[in-house]
C-alpha cells in the first residue's frame, strides 16, 4: 500500500467524493484506510435499561484504499504515486511532479 498514516488524501468516489482529509489509520489486511472527516457513520448503541435511552456514536468508517488518492505536498494535486530508489531506500514519488513524498 502506497498510502501512509498522516498522508493528506482526496476521495475519488462515493458520497464523499472530492473530500480531503488526513489518514488516521491504515488497515492493511482489508486494504482500507480511515480518513479524518470522511465516511462519517452514526451507530446507535442500544439501551441497557429503561433509564438509558441509548446513545449515538459517530465515527469515521474505513474507506477502500482504491477510493483515495494521496495529495502531493509538493504540487498540491491528488496524484498517483510511484516508487524510486534513492540512497538505497525505496521512496514514494509523485507521478505528476516527480517530487519525493515521505
Ligand atoms: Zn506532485
Amino acid at each position: 500500500m502506497k498510502i501512509k498514516k498522516n498522508d493528506l488524501v482526496k476521495i475519488t468516489t462515493g458520497k464523499d467524493l472530492g473530500k480531503e482529509g488526513k489518514v488516521t489509520q491504515i488497515l492493511i489486511d482489508e486494504n482500507k484506510v480511515v480518513v479524518d472527516g470522511v465516511n462519517k457513520t452514526i451507530k446507535n448503541l442500544k439501551s441497557k435499561n429503561s433509564q438509558d435511552k441509548g446513545r449515538k456514536i459517530e465515527f469515521f468508517a474505513p474507506v477502500d484504499y482504491s477510493n483515495v488518492q494521496v495529495i502531493c505536498p509538493s504540487c498540491k494535486k491528488s496524484a498517483k504515486l510511484g516508487y524510486k530508489v534513492e540512497n538505497k531506500n525505496k521512496v514514494r514519488v509523485c507521478k505528476k511532479c516527480n517530487a519525493v513524498i515521505n
